[in-house]
């Protein structure tokens, strides 16, 4: 709670490096034990300088969501309990809360009620879980048990991404057995969006076993694929369409912005987190796939004295022993309900709308993404001055923005994904960035 208090006042971005905290923590282990709470004294004591300010306001960089208080809470409780949480047969309260979680947001984001529900670490694992998937599936369609005839005479699977496809997309390819050079790369329009025109090209030569990947949200504009024009195309086509939408498969929860994913539904499996804009603690993401049937067949596993009861969470994700990272989001949902859930989308597209308008206004900033969603890049006349900017935003302390390139370009990437930002976090962050723009 104390610190939870300081997050308004303290700098956002941490004062102290790695080298400093590991002075602090560090040295050789005591050979005698302390006490519990001298042990927690001890963490909440030194632990201050090297913290960032991510449960506040003024936290922008990369996309990263705050915490909802029921949501902490709910995670202190899923620690105190201690549950294994990979089946119903042993403990089912946790099952109970992670399935009906699962429900009550497929229902929210307009998604096949009876698809499973994978509660993984975030959105990398939920990638890999959905593209693993995938893989087996289409092998198996193609005539090929993967789990019997492994993958090394296997059939070759393409597999099909957009130019602007988040890293984890790769790197879960690459825990499969992908490499670079079999990824076939689809171009992208000046917002990251997969072309229709292009999709279609890349598929009209080659056949067998197909997974094209799409996306709801680019990481940097926030753009959504026209899903409505690719699906269609990659399903004529055969494949299996997988969705990574990490943040913006929320756009679904709010009447308003649901557009952006129109026809993100049809697909066959879609990746999400539920610690970006749901506003739950690390970790949580979600796995989901169409049919149970498919998970089950790439992840269920074996051993004479584990029980099945059905769809268990060791049947739908790669963990085994796993904690209830769901209940968290459950407490969340329980807590919002629907029509808070669209709220707190709608509020951080207006944060980003409003954030945006009031850079426009600062002399020699210059924004350089249409504003669909939750996030806006911007940026000063030369690469220099932004990244230098960027670096003054830090040492600053008001507020965190990160940066990257963007069409060859330096940017900074200013994210709304926490409930905690209101507008005085934004009159805030404007001030400051104002006072640092060289004038
Ligand atoms: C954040 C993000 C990921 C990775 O999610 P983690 O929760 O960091 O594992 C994947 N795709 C997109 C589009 C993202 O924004």
């Amino acid at each position: 709670m104390e610190f939870l208090g300081t997050l308004d006042e303290r700098p956002v971005w941490p004062r102290a490096t790695l080298d400093d905290m590991l002075g602090t923590f560090g040295g050789p282990l005591p050979a005698d034990g302390l006490d519990a709470e001298a042990v927690v004294e001890q963490l909440a004591a030194g632990a201050g300088p090297g913290l960032v300010g991510i449960p506040g306001g003024r936290f922008f960089g990369f996309v990263i969501g705050g915490t909802l208080p029921a949501a902490l809470a709910a995670d202190w409780l899923v620690s105190a309990w201690d549950q294994n949480s990979g089946s119903a047969m042993l403990t089912p309260t946790m099952v109970a809360l992670e399935r009906i979680a699962g429900r009550w947001m497929l229902e929210l984001l307009g998604l096949p009620e009876a698809a499973s529900v994978g509660f993984v670490t975030g959105g990398q694992m939920a990638n890999f879980t959905c593209m693993a998937t995938a893989r087996h599936a289409v092998l198996a369609r193609a005539g090929w048990d993967l789990a019997q005839q492994g993958l090394r005479s296997a059939p070759a699977v393409r597999l099909v991404v957009g130019a602007d496809r988040h890293g984890s997309i790769d790197r879960a390819a690459r825990f499969l057995g992908f490499g670079r050079s079999e990824i076939t790369v689809v171009d992208a329009d000046d917002q990251g969006r997969m072309r229709p025109d292009a999709l279609e090209r890349a598929l009209e030569h080659g056949e067998g076993p197909l997974l094209v990947c799409l996306q709801a949200g680019e990481v940097h504009t926030g753009a959504f694929d026209d899903f409505a024009a690719l699906i269609p195309i990659a399903h004529r086509n055969g494949a299996w369409v997988h969705v990574d939408g990490a943040f913006g498969l929320w756009a679904a929860a709010s009447p308003s912005l649901r557009p952006l994913t129109a026809g993100m539904e049809h697909a066959d499996s879609w990746a999400t987190d539920a610690h970006k804009t749901l506003n739950v603690p690390y970790d949580c993401g979600m796995a989901i796939v169409r049919d149970p049937a498919d998970s089950i067949a790439a992840f269920r596993t074996g051993g004479d004295y584990l029980v099945y009861t059905g769809l268990d969470p060791w049947d739908v994700t790669p963990e085994l022993s796993r904690r209830a990272r769901g209940v968290p989001a459950w407490a969340a949902l329980r807590s919002l309900g629907g029509s808070g859930v669209a709220a707190l989308v709608d509020r951080l597209h207006a944060n980003a709308v409003a954030i945006a308008a009031g850079l426009r206004q600062i002399e020699g900033v210059a924004v350089v993404n249409d504003v669909d969603y939750t996030q806006v890049m911007f940026g000063l006349a030369s690469d220099e001055a932004t990244r230098e900017l960027g670096a003054a935003i830090l040492a600053e302390g008001t507020a965190v923005v990160t940066g990257a390139e963007w069409r060859g370009r330096a940017v900074l990437r200013c994210s709304m994904s926490s409930w905690a930002t209101g507008p005085d976090d934004i009159e805030r962050t404007l001030a400051a960035v104002r006072g640092l723009v060289p004038g």
